[in-house]
């Protein structure tokens, strides 16, 4: 049918293959009539198709679908108003092999039962004079003659719903239903960046996008050029599957997932189970509430895919699912982690907002004297008292095991440290890095906790064991995570109705000698035991990086800086926190000459 000038003949399905297909009722809203029309428009081959929508205040008057696809024969014009009508399949068999976007034959039918359809067609390229019009109205035919009309085929529908008073009632405001058509076009367009579309709701140009081979193109075009900045490439070739298309950078993030938009052999699906797989490929880089946005196309095997799960073939049932979302979420991983994904100033990462990293701040000891003269806040700090930090920098130092990975950092030199908490960093490129010591720290030390495999605790007993008291209610949680935590490194033994001894810490916390972050931790770990978001060890972990890093207001001499950014540059992702907030943030010479005015 695609090839555009052979065009098969309309036939009645028989009723084996009626029986096989998901039954249901197609047209629920306006919108699913223009998604049925430009389905059948792509289908039959069009390179270009304009829908055109009129409405009144309250609510949608008609929709036109215009298209220079194939046309339907004379012969056929009438058939395809016939239940189980179709051109697209012809046995059941051919549910299997399904490359087009109809194949129930039930739409046309379904439309012009109720409304009042006019069609005009002719077929292209057949050399024929004149095409034919056909009115069907509620089902019944009103008109069939020939019309001098141009090749390709528009349908125009009005009164829907004329004869359903209860469908008619049940729509929404007009507004919602144009909504509801425009989310259903973008997602068409952007499976089809090979043909033009164009939206026109009363004359008013609403979304067009032009022919192109490359999607990108139909991304700037529906949602600007600012978006396409932040996107990746991701391409993946398997043997039972290609990807093709682009993911988010981080901080691009959105609060819901509707931005994933997926599509499967050229359909544009809801794949709740994809989006998942995509979300799970940014892993920590992302906080657990906040979505990327991606626009992937997949080429799978149509032995595979199962269109024929629901009437309007929206959700689609995958064989080999874990495979096909694992290979997925592995590839977005994988595509993160080759990138720099230090966010720029110039797109301010408001997308942060939360996380839930309950790391205690020390207020910076102001008696400190700094040798070199240096602006207030910026501490060019050489003093004697961070022995504590030393110590908790060699920690992080002494973990052996992880291997240096090509992460895209830039080559950094620290210029000082501001307020105790960020340090300022340049580029060997010139640009300006700011950098959230905790979260780095918090960083390092996460990943340095999960490298560990089973059995390899490192666990290092306290001289004194330290004693522990809760409530009865902590105390109860306590005891059943008593498992996990030995698992890493933290041996409690109970000691009587609510206390317990502390007999043993991981070796990344260092040598303890302020025991209250031990009573810390535990006290993060029952009240988010509450909160279950994430699994046992994954919290235990996110806690022992917390407490174990280096605190915000803790002054920190160049050096200790200097030492920071470099084992950062062991980690497999940089550039955020266990929470997902940014552990950096970058300003380009040219940002700061815009802010500047220089430019
Ligand atoms: P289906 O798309 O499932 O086959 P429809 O009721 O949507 O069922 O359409 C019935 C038939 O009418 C199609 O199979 C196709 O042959 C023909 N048809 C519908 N719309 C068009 C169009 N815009 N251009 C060419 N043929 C069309
Ligand atoms: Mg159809």
């Amino acid at each position: 049918m695609k090839s555009g000038n052979t065009v098969s003949a309309i036939h009645i399905l028989d009723q084996a293959t009626v029986n096989q297909i998901a039954a249901g009722e197609v047209v629920e809203r306006p919108a699913s009539v223009v998604k049925e029309l430009v389905e059948n428009a792509i289908d039959a081959g069009a390179r270009s198709i304009r829908i055109d929508v009129t409405s009144s205040a309250k609510e949608i008057l008609s929709i036109r679908i215009i298209d220079d696809g194939s046309g339907i024969s004379s012969a056929d014009a009438l058939l395809a108003f016939t239940p189980h009508a179709t051109s697209k399949i012809t046995r059941i068999d051919d549910l299997h092999h399904i490359r087009t976007l109809g194949f129930r034959g039930e739409a046309l039918a379904s439309i012009a039962a109720v409304s009042r359809v006019t069609l005009n067609t002719r077929l292209r390229n057949a050399g024929e004079v004149t095409g034919t019009q056909v009115i069907v109205e509620g089902g019944v035919t009103r008109e069939k003659g020939e019309a001098g009309v141009p090749e390709g085929t528009n349908v125009l529908v009005e009164d829907i719903f004329f004869n359903t008073p209860a469908r008619k009632k049940f729509q929404k405001s007009k507004n919602t239903e144009i909504a509801h058509i425009h989310a259903i076009l973008e997602g068409i367009c952007l499976a089809h960046p090979e043909i033009s579309f164009r939206l026109y709701v009363n004359q008013n140009e609403q979304l067009v996008t032009d022919r192109s081979p490359r999607i990108l193109d139909t991304i700037a075009r529906i949602y600007g050029s600012d978006v396409v900045k932040d996107l990746i490439p991701l391409n993946l070739s398997l043997p039972f599957m290609k990807i093709s298309g682009y993911i988010s950078r981080p901080s691009l993030a959105r609060r819901d997932a509707t931005r994933i938009m997926i599509a499967i052999n050229q359909r544009y699906v809801s794949s709740p189970i994809i989006m998942r797989a995509v979300k799970e490929g940014y892993g920590t880089l992302l906080p657990k509430d906040r979505f990327p946005v991606a626009f992937l196309s997949l080429e799978i095997d149509t032995q595979l895919v199962d269109v024929n799960v629901h009437p309007t073939k929206k959700l689609v049932r995958l064989s080999r699912e874990h495979e096909i979302t694992e290979a997925i979420s592995e590839a977005v991983m994988a595509v993160l982690l080759s990138q720099d994904l230090i966010p720029d100033v110039a797109a301010p990462s408001k997308l942060y907002l939360e996380g839930s990293c309950r790391e205690s701040v020390t207020v910076p000891d102001q008696r400190y004297d700094f040798t070199a003269p240096a602006p207030p806040g910026i501490c060019e700090a050489l003093h004697p008292g961070t022995v504590m930090t030393d110590r908790q920098l060699r920690q992080t130092e002494l973990q052996t095991g992880m291997v240096p990975l090509d992460a895209k950092l830039p080559v950094m030199e620290v210029i000082g440290q501001l307020g105790g908490i960020y340090i300022l960093a340049t580029t060997d490129t010139g640009e300006l890095v700011l950098i959230d010591q905790h979260a780095l720290h918090e960083r390092i030390l996460y990943e340095q906790v999960l490298e560990r495999t089973e059995g390899d605790h490192r666990s290092q007993e306290l001289i004194v064991p330290f004693i522990l008291h809760r409530t009865l209610q902590e105390t109860a949680i306590l005891r059943d995570l008593l498992p996990a935590l030995a698992q890493e490194g933290f041996v409690l033994e109970e000691f009587g109705r609510d206390t317990f001894l502390v007999r043993a810490i991981p070796v990344v916390l260092g040598k303890m000698e302020d025991t209250t972050m031990i009573d810390e931790m535990v006290s993060d770990l029952v009240s988010e035991e509450q909160i279950r978001s994430v699994n046992t060890r994954e919290r235990i972990t996110r806690i022992i990086a917390c407490r174990g890093a280096i605190k915000a207001g803790t002054v920190c001499t160049r050096e200790q800086c200097q030492r920071l950014i470099q084992q950062i540059r062991f980690a497999k992702n940089p550039f955020t926190c266990p929470h997902g907030r940014p552990t950096m943030l970058r300003f380009s010479r040219s940002d700061l000459d815009t802010m500047f005015r220089r430019t």
